[in-house]
């Protein structure tokens, strides 16, 4: 079993990788939890692939063990969702000490999260990602939260869980595009801290290493978000690609994934800053190679008038500058401040 302790400014928990872990998971939560009720939230997609197994592991721990299964998909990341589970855990008399599983993708660990860090102010909550954009990006960061209609993640609460459980077996039921889409994350953390990492990537079987793979990228998140509690704004370089790959997945009106639009996102502006000789030479066709042997192309459909544009009015810019996250080389990131108006001439140089 491969182990990640995590040490949040509110909590310290662990992350535990290996294979089939979900039929034993009753044994790894017993000792992090008070209560002895568990509301396990799923959705529509993974409850007949693993709703059984962990609620038979659970019942065999000696739990009372209670499910709530919502429509999978983005358009669930909504306040309404969220009630019903407040609902759910009233309905079954759930206290202080007992506890939410969230067992699924991002939008159940975002809404399950969320609901468990306002249930009676706050109720202890285990994360069992499934998707491999989940295991690697939202077990560490204590992110939760919910989309209104004004836009994504408006509401919601930094929340830890009390642990995360990582089966790379639920891995295998993703399809080849769910699982490159969590393939451009994974070689973001390469490419802004871990040549090593990279280099791995290109030469090896992907899927055959996957628990070491899985296990580099949390320790790069979680060492980047500690020390970002320092307040050294380093917490910004997880957002390399990002900027253009969110105006990407916006034009697409999200019908491209976000970890695909990721990966457009990295080689798009790579290649404008090696052209601008910020980025070391050869740096953009070595991620492009690599990208493309997760699965992810290059093509992008839009303009760079309207990618800058839709940039431009992210609301999470401030005043009229934009911070762009650059990498030297594999491996190096920064931060490169650029006026916003500026953002166009920058990716079309
Ligand atoms: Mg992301």
């Amino acid at each position: 079993m491969k182990k990640l302790k995590v040490d949040a400014m509110s909590a310290t928990y662990e992350i535990l990788i290996e294979r089939d872990i979900l039929s034993e998971c009753d044994k790894f939560i017993a000792p992090v939890v008070r209560g002895k009720k568990a509301m396990i939230i799923t959705d529509t997609n993974v409850a007949p692939l693993y709703l059984d197994k962990v609620e038979t592991a659970l019942k065999n721990g000696g739990f009372e063990v209670y499910s709530h299964i919502f429509k999978a998909g983005e358009q669930s990341k909504h306040l309404l969702t969220v009630a019903d589970i407040y609902d759910c855990l009233s309905q079954n008399e759930f206290t202080r000490k007992d506890f939410i599983v969230a067992l699924g993708g991002g939008v159940c660990g975002d809404i399950s999260g969320f609901a468990a860090s306002t249930y009676m102010r706050g109720i202890d909550f285990v994360q069992i990602p499934t998707t491999l954009l989940s295991q690697v990006d939202s077990s560490v960061g204590g992110k939760t939260g919910v989309d209104t209609k004004y836009g994504k993640n408006l509401v919601g609460a930094f929340y830890q869980p009390k642990l995360v459980l990582i089966d790379p077996n639920t891995l295998n039921t993703l399809t080849d595009h769910y699982f490159a889409d969590g393939m451009g994350e994974v070689i973001k953390y390469g490419c802004i801290r871990n040549a090593e990492l990279f280099d791995m990537l290109e030469n090896v079987d992907v899927k055959e290493n996957i628990e070491d793979i899985i296990l580099e990228c949390l320790k790069i998140k979680r060492d980047v978000v500690n020390e970002d509690e320092r307040e050294s704004g380093i917490r910004m370089i997880l957002n390399f690609g990002h900027t253009a790959g969110h105006s990407i997945e916006k034009l697409s009106d999200f019908k491209l994934s976000h970890g695909e639009c990721v990966a457009k996102g990295m080689m798009l502006i790579t290649l404008a800053s090696e052209k601008l000789g910020l980025t070391e030479g050869g740096t953009t066709v070595k991620l492009i190679r690599l990208c493309r042997k997760c699965g992810l192309n290059s093509d992008i459909d839009y303009s760079i008038k309207d990618i800058a544009e839709n940039a431009k009015n992210d609301k999470k810019g401030s005043g009229n500058s934009l911070n762009i996250v650059l990498i030297s080389k594999i491996g190096e990131s920064f931060i490169h401040t650029i006026d916003k108006n500026d953002f166009e001439k920058f990716l079309s140089f």
